[in-house]
């Protein structure tokens, strides 16, 4: 039998599966790093293209092209050490604080390149703000720590103006209720959940427009967990969300679109369903069956 032949009896769906199997990243197979699926908004909030990053002479993100559409919940999923946090920290210029690290690329958050020298990063960081893996509370009140960044910015200039800040925080952090008859006790007091949303909490009072956070439920217990991701949920109404999360259904359960990165490579970037159903690549497939990661 010719090839012809053989391709016009192999059932539709095999022939499906030997396309994709084709798509491997191998050494000498360097056009398949281009990212498949669907990596543009036309809603964009935010926009990179061609971004490279580098620790000293090391590579760790290689020619990443990614939207992040307005109010959209776009997660980050891939095996450990793919670059997942390295590529969210470009997003804030969060690896400035890292000597060796190296990055090119554009930026663009609405019409601004953030990724210019000239650019302030103490207003960006309002703008684009970022919860963390582990909660970081300051070691001061629960209030003292949501007025933090109001403050700084000079956002309320009458203590009136500043508590209605602190309780409209709390309270889309879900967060309120919890700690209203004690807001002048130390933040670092609460359960790790509550810390998280406190931490949450302080990233609104600044009214960023994009919120980054990096595993923010990793060291958290199911519970705490759920809360948190009701509340991405509820945050994605006004807010941009970018997550980075080791935690596949959470991924699945939270987030619009899904973006897989393998050894620094931006594979797939779909509907989040779609990666979770019937991805486009090969890789994808691989690590949400668990084969890898
Ligand atoms: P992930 O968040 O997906 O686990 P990272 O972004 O932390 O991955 O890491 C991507 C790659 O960059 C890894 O090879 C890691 O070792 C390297 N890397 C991360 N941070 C640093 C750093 N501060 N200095 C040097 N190399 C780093
Ligand atoms: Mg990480």
């Amino acid at each position: 039998m010719n090839d012809s032949a053989i391709a016009e009896s192999t059932p539709p769906l095999k022939r499906e599966k030997k396309a994709v199997k084709a798509n491997k990243i191998t050494e000498e197979n360097s056009d398949a790093y281009t990212t498949v699926g669907q990596a543009f908004s036309e809603n964009a909030k935010m926009s990179m293209t061609n971004v490279d990053v580098f620790y000293g002479e090391k590579q760790a993100i290689y020619d990443v092209n990614l939207d992040i559409g307005t109010n959209e919940v776009v997660a980050m999923i891939g095996p450990s050490g793919c670059g997942k946090s390295t590529f969210l920290r470009c997003l804030n210029r969060m690896n400035d604080t890292i000597d060796t690290c190296r990055v090119t690329g554009n930026f663009f958050l609405e019409d601004q390149n953030i990724n210019d020298k000239k650019m302030d990063v103490v207003p960006l960081r309002a703008r684009v703000g970022m919860v963390f893996q582990k909660p970081n509370p300051f070691p001061k009140s629960i209030y003292d720590n949501v007025a933090y960044g109001a403050r700084i910015h000079g956002l309320a200039d009458r203590r009136s103006d500043l508590d209605e800040i602190v309780e409209t925080s709390l309270q889309k952090a879900g967060l309120w209720n919890e700690v209203k008859d004690r807001l002048q006790q130390p933040g670092t007091g609460l359960s790790g959940g509550q810390q998280q949303r406190l931490c949450i909490a302080r990233t609104i009072a600044v009214s960023p427009e994009v919120i980054l956070m990096d595993e923010p439920c990793s060291a958290l217990d199911p519970i705490a967990t759920a809360k948190i991701e009701e509340l991405i949920d509820e945050l994605s109404q006004n807010y941009t969300i970018a997550i980075v999360t080791h935690s596949m259904q959470q991924a699945a359960r939270v987030s619009h679109r899904t973006a897989y990165f393998h050894l620094g490579k931006l594979i797939e970037v779909n509907e989040t369903e779609k990666v979770f159903t019937n991805p486009d690549h090969d890789l994808t497939e691989a690590y949400i069956t668990g084969r890898f990661g």
